[in-house]
């Protein structure tokens, strides 16, 4: 089973991308779970048609430790398994508590079993700020494979930079490596250059170029992937081939965060470049 994390800047694009990256490896005849490890409880929104109903932290609220599997995963698009951990009352608890207790409950609860047969494991991760509770998938080990979702703009590169410090902590302990940057592109000048250097600089590299389409906003209102709102859509066939990619992936490092100076200059190079 391969356990990835995706990573990334809030709002960045990290639930998009990754239900259509999944909906891509269903296609290809890949069983998959997604965990979604953000408070918001929205990661996986277009696999279900529809906002989870039962977090596992509201789950546990209500019923105490006498909690099944069925009462918080749920089959989406293509028989993927969706979770969400949910997130503690606004202002009360830290939410990065909730993914520790979200994992420590699946894993109890045998939803990573060998006869479960799960070929992928997806994390979809709050994480531009890498506190304890948001550095556990990385910490324990939990996920193997981290995705940056990234784009050419300063503070998401920023935020890039500051996970990339993060997984380096945690490489040797936990045995975690960075699979690679994905670029969703925002449309800033020379951003696919400017992406591609910096995950070399990162000593990784840009695994795919998502444009930016407005068909994942019409999917996202009829609360669908890209792939299963129209599948033969341009923008469904790059969520195919990100999918591939990272099938494919066989480069996994432990990335060379920069100093802020050194990204910051990137970005200048890039942005006075005609
Ligand atoms: P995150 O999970 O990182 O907070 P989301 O996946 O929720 O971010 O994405 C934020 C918004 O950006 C969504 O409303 C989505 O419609 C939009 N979005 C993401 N990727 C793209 C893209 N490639 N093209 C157009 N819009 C996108
Ligand atoms: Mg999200």
């Amino acid at each position: 089973m391969r356990k990835v994390a995706i990573y990334g800047k809030g709002g960045i694009g990290k639930s998009t991308t990754t239900q259509n990256t999944v909906a891509g490896l269903v296609e290809m005849g890949k069983k998959v779970m997604v965990v979604g490890c953000d408070p918001k409880a929205d990661s996986t929104r277009l696999l279900l048609g529809g906002l989870h109903q039962r977090s596992v932290l509201d789950a546990l609220r209500e019923e105490g430790e006498d909690v099944d599997l069925e009462d918080v995963r749920r089959e989406g698009f293509g028989g993927i398994l969706c979770v969400e951990s949910g997130g503690p009352e606004p202002g009360v608890g830290c939410a990065g508590r909730g993914i520790i207790t979200s994992i420590n409950l699946l894993e109890s609860l045998g939803a990573y079993d060998e006869r479960e047969e799960i070929d992928y494991v997806f994390y979809d991760v709050l994480g531009d700020v890498v506190c304890g509770g948001f550095a556990m998938p990385m910490r324990e080990g939990k996920a193997k494979e981290i995705y940056i979702v990234c784009s050419g703009e300063m503070m998401a590169m920023y935020a890039a930079n500051n996970i990339c410090k993060g997984i380096m902590k945690f490489a040797e302990s936990g045995g975690i490596r960075l699979g690679g940057i994905i670029c969703n592109s925002r449309k800033v000048d020379n951003e696919e250059e400017m992406v591609k250097q910096f995950a070399e600089r990162l000593g990784a590299r840009m695994i795919y170029f998502v444009p930016r389409d407005n068909m994942v906003q019409k999917a996202e209102i009829n609360r669908k992937t890209v792939i299963e709102y129209d599948s033969d859509c341009e923008q469904a066939q790059h969520y195919r081939n990100l999918a591939k990619s990272i099938a494919e992936n066989d480069r996994f490092v432990i990335p060379n965060p920069m100093p802020t100076d050194d990204l910051e200059k990137i970005l200048m190079d890039f942005g006075l470049m005609d």
